[in-house]
């Protein structure tokens, strides 16, 4: 399986930068990053957050609106074709499903699979405590180091995705990590993906956005390196090639207030 996420493809970069060419240093960076997240498995599945093991390693969320594209996401970046359609299995449906991430068998981060929200056919109250889940969750899971929002960029950040960014702001102004995937990129024209771009970034306060199609298989390498960076920084020695935007805090004023579960 290739790893670059441009080969062949035509595809554009997702951030205006020149793609990395087959012997660049971001070609054996992004290889780094795809091998390691190649290494999922699943660690866990629960119903609450006082059910879950409390871990010491680096955990990143993945969160967005039923449909957006989370499931497909996650198994592409992990090489996998049913890892999160697990999470999809009856039972599994309103659960945190963990993945552990690590090479020779030594977990050194997780992937957390937080169910979609929005689903119009789930009953309210079910919607409710979901919600509650979540949020529980966002603002308290101790070793969470990062969120990756999915949005489908022809819907555009909906008041859900809304409400979930004012539960994060705190976090993230205290150097939680984010990053919103822009899905099914290969649905938009280059007009329209600049535009979805320039608007998300304003609404996430210019903070990382990244366009990502599975089938086109544009954005693999961009996120890959986003999560290893932030799971292996420099500081440790393992950090690899940047990647091309740096997180900034959410922008306050473009967020609306809550709208309640
Ligand atoms: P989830 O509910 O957020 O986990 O979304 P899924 O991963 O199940 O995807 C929802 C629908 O969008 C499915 O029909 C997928 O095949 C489709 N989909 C997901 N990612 C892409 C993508 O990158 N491009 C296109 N064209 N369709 C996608």
């Amino acid at each position: 399986m290739t790893t670059n996420a441009n080969a062949g493809t035509g595809a554009r970069s997702t951030t205006g930068k020149p793609p990395a060419t087959p012997t660049s240093p971001e070609k054996s960076a992004a290889t780094i990053a795809t091998g390691w997240l190649h290494t999922a498995k699943f660690l866990t599945t629960a119903p609450e957050l006082h059910f879950l093991p409390a871990l010491d390693v680096p955990e990143i969320a993945f969160v967005g609106r039923s449909n957006a594209g989370k499931s497909t996401c996650i198994n592409t970046l992990t090489q996998q074709k049913q890892l999160a359609f697990a999470s999809k299995k009856p039972g599994r449906t309103q659960h945190i499903n963990l993945f552990a991430l690590g090479k020779q068998g030594v977990m050194d981060a997780v992937l957390t699979d937080l169910p979609g929200y929005g689903y119009a056919a789930v009953p309210k109250q079910d919607k409710i405590r979901w919600q509650q889940v979540m949020a529980n969750y966002l603002v308290s899971r101790s070793n969470l180091m990062g969120i990756v929002l999915m949005c489908d960029p022809r819907l555009g950040m909906t008041e859900l995705d809304e409400v979930l960014l004012d539960v994060i702001r705190p976090r993230v102004q205290e150097g939680l990590k984010f990053l919103v995937l822009l899905t099914k990129a290969d649905k938009l024209t280059r007009s329209e993906a600049t535009r979805a771009l320039s608007i998300t970034r304003l609404q996430a306060g210019g903070g990382l956005v990244q366009l990502f199609s599975a089938p086109k298989r544009i954005g693999i390498e961009e996120a890959s390196l986003t999560l290893w960076n932030w799971t292996h920084p420099a500081g440790a020695g393992n950090a690899v090639a940047a990647p091309l935007e740096q997180s900034a805090p959410l922008n306050t004023a473009a967020a609306h207030p809550p709208a309640g579960p």
